[in-house]
């Protein structure tokens, strides 16, 4: 809508599209950039001086092809704008070779006799680096870095059903600290929780990547352990429990190197284990055998 003389509404058209916080660029239908804003020029970080564009120069190289499409497509059909939805967000592709997530809308505008489809982008870096962020901190203990429960217990939950349905091997490991309330009363709860983290960085050293390690609560811990039967259980078991107990675990300010043991219950899924909490029990027994049988050992 517009009050005024053509020559005067253009120059406002003109001045508005200039001055818009958002990028917004204009495509012709052989996918050369007929019109770019400052803001979407500072976004990607090309100047003028670049001369006109392909579109693609501002998408990553994996995303072109699927991008056309996508753009042939919509110039095809009826619609004449829509939020652009390719899986997530879309990524575009600065001149320095660094990517980052975009909102983008589209719409088609008819220049003349000519179709061009203009893009209004807003850079999401920030939203999606918060997003990140909050599924970290949802999901991992603050103290030792590994899962926290709910994450645990909900990874443990998929990869049962997993072996379950695959006739895979899964096993858990469930780890106590032996006599770990009498390291937090000789040097304190502060030096406990360095400890702790250090138990939990020594423990990683010996699983593998693909292992899942979460807490379970105050100084006890699981590992689900994916395609390994009870013999490998009981070889990793053995193998952590080694670790733990051979090095010294040092307090942060060096004033002394505390000996830690753990005591390790093995249990292996097997068709007489119906649910991921039926597997967690067993490992919960057999560390509580573990350590009737004198600590600083495994059981199964
Ligand atoms: P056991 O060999 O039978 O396991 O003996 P324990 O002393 O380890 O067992 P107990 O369950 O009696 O005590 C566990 C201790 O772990 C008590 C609690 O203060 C301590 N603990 C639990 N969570 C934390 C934590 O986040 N930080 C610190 N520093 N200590 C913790
Ligand atoms: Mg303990
Ligand atoms: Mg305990």
């Amino acid at each position: 809508m517009s009050w005024n003389s053509p020559s005067q509404s253009r120059r406002r058209f003109e001045a508005i599209v200039k001055s818009a916080y958002d990028g917004i660029i204009s495509v012709g239908l052989d996918q050369r950039i007929r019109m770019m804003n400052d803001a979407a020029m500072a976004m990607f970080g090309v100047t003028s001086a670049a001369g006109p564009l392909l579109l693609e120069t501002l998408l990553p190289v994996r995303f072109r092809a699927r991008h056309l499409e996508y753009i042939h497509e919509f110039m095809a059909s009826e619609t004449a704008s829509r939020p652009m939805q390719l899986r997530g967000a879309v990524i575009g592709l600065r001149a320095d070779g660094t990517e980052f997530p975009l909102e983008v809308s589209i719409a088609k505008i008819q220049v003349g006799s000519d179709t061009e489809v203009v893009a209004v982008m807003r850079d999401i870096s920030e939203r999606v680096h918060m997003i990140q962020d909050l599924q970290i901190a949802a999901t991992v203990d603050v103290l030792t870095q590994a899962l926290n429960r709910r994450a645990l217990m909900e990874a443990a939950q998929t990869e049962f059903s997993r072996s379950v349905r695959f006739g895979r091997a899964m096993s858990v490991l469930l780890f106590d600290i032996d006599y770990f309330k009498t390291v937090n009363d000789r040097f304190g709860h502060a030096a406990g929780d360095v400890i702790l983290k250090s138990v939990v960085d020594r423990a990683r050293t010996v699983l593998r990547e693909v292992d899942l390690l979460g807490r379970w609560g105050g100084e006890e811990f699981v590992a689900i352990l994916l395609e390994l039967d009870e013999d490998g259980a009981t070889r990793c078991a053995e193998r952590l429990r080694q670790a733990v107990a051979s090095t010294m675990f040092s307090l942060a300010d060096g004033r002394a190197a505390v000996p830690i043991t753990i005591s390790v219950g093995i249990a292996t899924r097997t068709e007489a284990v119906g649910t991921v909490d039926e597997l967690l029990a067993r490992a919960d027994a057999a560390m509580y055998r573990a350590k009737n049988a004198g600590r600083n050992r495994i059981s199964s």
